[in-house]
């Protein structure tokens, strides 16, 4: 059943159409600035008072995600509501949508919150994923396989930017890996040759229409994703239609009503393998704010206010530099943003965060251009003057 748009500008019930989101992050932010830009209201739910989309909403519920009143201000202010994060408990989504539209459904969002139950969704839909064992029993932990040696350990659950995971070699390190990140449930995936990472974004509507944007190219450092390149010939053609497809046949085995990330491994014998998934915009895909006629934030308003949705154009090649704390820490300040602002092409993005800390995601740099080499020549020079190491 298709609900009825949301239309831009409109008054609904005596109030301004305004959308509500999960979760106050740079995503939630850049949310908002897009739904504002488009003639909504917003509003925010987030705990934290200097929360990077609660600064810059015209409603910030400052509770608890499972807080119930916070839940019924959310619903009462907002005409639907969307999730920045995929650790927002889904039942805070499924009280929600007794009340309002909900997208994407607490369904989806709790298959993604769960590596074992993603996997089994990949397998199901037929997009092949690493060799893993899911490990939530000390009889699980015998059983696992030699082939899944050397291998990476991750907690089924809450792990982010390479957080919640351990390397192992050895059935000893395993076991050891395993005590240390206290038992809990994990899976436990056989480490594979990269050759590289990239990563689709989709946009799926309520009448189960997909668009998606090109594919993106990943660099990771640290388990953090610190650079992503989109161009024609990033990837051959033929694996990025391949990536394409999965994330689509992914979404929709979802039903999946929203904006949704899957990232992919490419492996040196040139096959591509599906790592996880994200159910809503994605680091790797900040370059669309300036590289692309509709930025990928501006799609999660689309899908969640039922507009039509469009596929996206591209203008030009673009490099995405993520920007962490350890700048600010490395110059003690403010970074040089005064030169690196003098390149053409430039387009720097903060979220508002005071407080620098290693590895803490404070904004990115957008870098576009007419050619792919003016692009990187570009992108080159502004991680010189901010002392990152060239790609
Ligand atoms: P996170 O949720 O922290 O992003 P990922 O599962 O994406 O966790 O892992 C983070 C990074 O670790 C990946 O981007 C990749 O570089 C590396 N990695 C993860 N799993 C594997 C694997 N099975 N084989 C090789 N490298 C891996
Ligand atoms: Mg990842």
């Amino acid at each position: 059943m298709t609900r009825p748009p949301i239309l831009p500008g409109s008054v609904i019930n005596g109030q301004p159409a305004t959308l509500g989101v999960m979760g106050g992050g740079q995503l939630g932010r850049m949310f908002v600035q897009a739904a504002q830009r488009m003639g909504y209201f917003t509003a925010v739910l987030d705990p934290d008072a200097a929360s990077p989309a609660g600064l810059v909403s015209h409603h910030h519920i400052q509770t608890a995600y499972l807080d119930e009143s916070g839940l019924a201000r959310l619903s009462a202010c907002s005409a639907a509501i969307t999730t920045e994060f995929e650790n927002v408990p889904a039942p805070a989504l499924r009280i929600l949508a007794a009340q309002r539209p909900v997208a994407p459904a607490a369904d989806a969002v709790a298959i993604a919150q769960d590596r074992a139950q993603e996997k089994a969704h990949f397998t199901r839909c037929g997009v092949p994923c690493a060799p893993y064992a899911v490990i939530e029993t000390p009889a699980q932990l015998a059983a696992v396989k030699d082939e899944l040696l050397p291998g990476i350990l991750k907690t089924s659950r809450l792990g982010y930017d390479g957080k919640g995971q351990m390397r192992v070699k050895t059935r000893a390190e395993l076991a050891a890996a395993w005590a240390e990140l206290k038992n809990v449930p994990c899976v436990l995936e056989k480490m594979l040759p990269l050759k590289a990472e990239c990563s689709v974004i989709v946009a799926r509507g309520q009448d189960g229409a997909q668009v998606n944007f090109p594919v993106q190219l990943n660099l990771h450092r640290e388990g953090i994703l610190a650079v992503t390149e989109v161009h024609e010939g990033n990837l051959p053609a033929a694996l990025a239609s391949q990536a394409v497809a999965a994330t689509k046949s992914i979404a929709q085995g979802l039903q999946y009503v929203g904006v949704l990330c899957v990232e992919f491994f490419l492996l040196q014998d040139n096959s591509l393998v599906v790592n996880e998934m994200a159910p809503r915009p994605h680091n790797s895909g900040h370059y669309t704010l300036d590289a692309c006629d509709q930025s990928q934030f501006d799609l999660q308003v689309r899908t969640l206010a039922g507009l039509p949705l469009v596929q996206p154009r591209p203008y030009c090649p673009a490099i995405m530099l993520n920007l962490l704390g350890d700048i600010w820490l490395a110059f003690k300040d403010a970074p040089p943003w005064d030169q690196v602002l003098a390149l053409p092409g430039t387009h720097l993005h903060l979220y508002g965060k005071l407080k620098a800390s290693p590895g803490r995601k404070m904004g990115h740099l957008n870098i576009t251009g007419a050619t792919v080499q003016e692009v990187r020549a570009t992108a080159l020079a502004a991680a010189r003057l901010l002392g990152l190491e060239p790609f």
